[in-house]
Formats: C-alpha cells, structure tokens, sequence
C-alpha cells in the first residue's frame, strides 16, 4: 500500500460518457500525481488503450491502482465490487450506488483489501460553499429553502436510466443540494416527502421536501419541468440576514450583495481529493446524501402526474 501511495496513480475510468468527458477527462490531465491509463466502456473509446468492460480492463492492466466509475447508479455495484477485490482504490460518481445495502458491503470490502473507497459529492468542491461554511459558523439559521429545477430535456437528453428504477429522477440533480446542505448543518432528518411520478415511468420528476437540523425548519423544491433558466439555489434565513448559495454553489449572496464566487473547479478538487486520501491510506465514504433520498423515497408519498415524453 505504502509504494502504491508513492507511485503516481494509474486511473482506469469506467463508462465514458458526459460527465467523464466534460469534467473527469480534463480533471485528470490537470491533476499531478493521475494519469489516465485506461478506459472502460460499451460504445466508447478514449486516446489511451480502451475495453468494453471493466473486468477485461483490470484483468488485462495490471498496473492500473485506481478505478473511477462514471457509470450510472444502477450496475454500478458489480464493477465496484470488481475493482476493490483486485486491490486497487475505487472513487465513486455521485450517487455512489443504487442501494444502501451494496456500500455497506463495498466499504468492508475496502476495509477488507486496504484500500481507498471514495464516494464523490461534486457539489461540495463549488466555489463558494467555504465560504458559506465559514459564515454560517455560529450564527442562528431560522429556516433553509433549496430550489432546485432545471429542464431535464436539456440537462439528461436521451438518458433513459434516470427514468428507470434506481436512477433516482429528480433526485439526480437533486442529491447535489442535499449533498451541500449536509455539507453545512448538521443531523438533517426527512420529515415528510411528496414524490410526483409521471404515470408510465419509474422515477419522480418533481419532489416537496420538508426537512429538520435540531429545531431549523428546511425544505426543497425539486422539480424537472422547469422550462426557464435552471435554479440551484439554497437560502439561510439567519437572524443576520439572508444568505443565498446560487448556481449550484458558485455565487454566495448576503442580502443580495454577492459575497464569494469562483471558478468551477469541482472536479480538480475531487480528483486531488482522491490522491491524497490514497497518500494517506483513508477512504471517504459520507452516505448523508443518499440516505435522505431513501428516507424520501421510504417515507414518501406518490403522486401519479402527466406522462412524460423526451
Ligand atoms: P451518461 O451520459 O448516460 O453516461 C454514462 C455512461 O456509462 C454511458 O455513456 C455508458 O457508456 C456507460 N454505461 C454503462 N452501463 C450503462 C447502462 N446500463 N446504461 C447507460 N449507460 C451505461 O450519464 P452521465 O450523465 O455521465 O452520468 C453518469 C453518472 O455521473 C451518474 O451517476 C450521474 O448522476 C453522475 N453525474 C452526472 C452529471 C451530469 O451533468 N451529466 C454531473 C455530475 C454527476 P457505454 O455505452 O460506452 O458503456
């Protein structure tokens, strides 16, 4: 483990789609220490040595130490699980599975093999959420309001498992801001959830949350049938005023005066995130997220709404 830790790391990256090309690919190359040796995928094939599946890869690349998984939810188990029993470190795309019950198990299987398991929370690395993190530090937050809508035709064209069992619906986008939020205030609980599921499909397109930190009241609004501009937005209502986290993290406000903003660096941070938690033999595996997602989908209630069509 300790040479690994020295070596620079061997990245084989495991389904090369949007997000591993608009935000992993160029990560990668930026960060010190990574490089990309190889890719698995059904359909696609990248400028380094590419196979159809992950067990191919890792049978075929044994140099390879560290898999990140760019797949969707659903599936992901089986290539997780592939990639920590031979021994190398695995980060995980937010959501990090399809199930609690599979990361129970990948996390012991990591204890298991001695190496770093890294569930990925993109958000969290947005600019401006030290910021925030740092000025809510001791002040009295009286309630907190997440919207979060954006137009699914524009944002997840032709995706068809985020429709499917597993894929989460709204709540793809929507683990983001629950992700911050759990970033922020501690001991989130679900209260009550209203999940709207277009008749014909398997996933919500809309979501209204009521959430609770100690005595703070918190709710959200997700919502796929936003035809205007996106709106990823959180508000603290707080006895000194009102911050609003904008943008999916980007711009802080206080009282309408723009406070913290930055470049998005959400993968550069995740990417050398991952380096130095395998330098440091740590894994990182915070399930707050995804857990308030299954305290929704558990404790929730359906409502069947018009049939969706892409
Ligand atoms: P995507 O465009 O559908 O890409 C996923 C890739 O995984 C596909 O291109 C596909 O490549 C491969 N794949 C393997 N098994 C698959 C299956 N059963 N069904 C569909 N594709 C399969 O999805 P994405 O937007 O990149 O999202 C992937 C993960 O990243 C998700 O967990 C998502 O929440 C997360 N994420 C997405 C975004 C975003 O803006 N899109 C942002 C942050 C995080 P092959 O056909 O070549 O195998």
């Amino acid at each position: 483990r300790t040479a690994v830790a020295l070596m620079s790391l061997r990245i084989g990256l495991v389904g090369l789609g949007t997000i591993a090309r608009a935000q992993h690919l160029p990560a990668i190359a930026a960060t010190d220490g990574i490089d990309l040796c190889a890719v698995a995928s059904r359909n696609a094939t990248a400028d380094v040595q590419s196979y159809t599946n992950i067990h191919t890869m890792l049978a075929i690349e044994p140099s390879l130490n560290a898999i990140t998984l760019c797949t969707p939810p659903q599936g992901r188990f089986e290539q997780a699980m592939a990639a920590l029993e031979s021994g190398r470190h695995l980060m995980l795309e937010k959501p990090p599975g399809a199930t609690l019950s599979e990361l129970d198990a990948l996390r012991r299987e990591a204890v298991r093999q001695g190496v770093t398991l890294f569930a990925t929370w993109h958000s969290r690395e947005a600019a401006a959420v030290p910021f925030v993190r740092s000025w809510l530090a001791g002040k009295t937050i009286r309630s907190i309001h997440i919207d979060w809508r954006e137009d699914v035709r524009k944002w997840h064209p032709g995706q068809a498992w985020i429709w499917q069992a597993g894929g989460l619906g709204v709540f793809d986008p929507g683990i983001n801001a629950l992700s911050i939020l759990t970033a922020l205030v501690k001991d989130v609980l679900m209260t009550k959830a209203d999940l709207y599921v277009p008749i014909g499909r398997q996933t919500p397109i809309a979501a209204d949350l009521v959430m609770k930190s100690g005595s703070t009241p918190i709710t959200a609004n997700f919502d796929w049938r936003e035809t205007g501009d996106e709106l990823w937005r959180i508000t603290f209502e707080t006895t000194e005023g009102t911050l609003v986290l904008d943008q999916g993290g980007a711009f802080a406000s206080i009282d309408g005066v723009i406070v913290a903003q930055g470049e998005n660096r959400e993968y550069a941070g995740l990417y050398a995130r991952f380096r130095d938690l395998i330098a440091a033999g740590q894994s990182d595996v915070d399930l707050s997220p995804f857990s308030l997602v299954a305290d929704a989908f558990l404790s929730g209630a359906y409502h069947l709404t018009d049939p969706f069509t892409d």
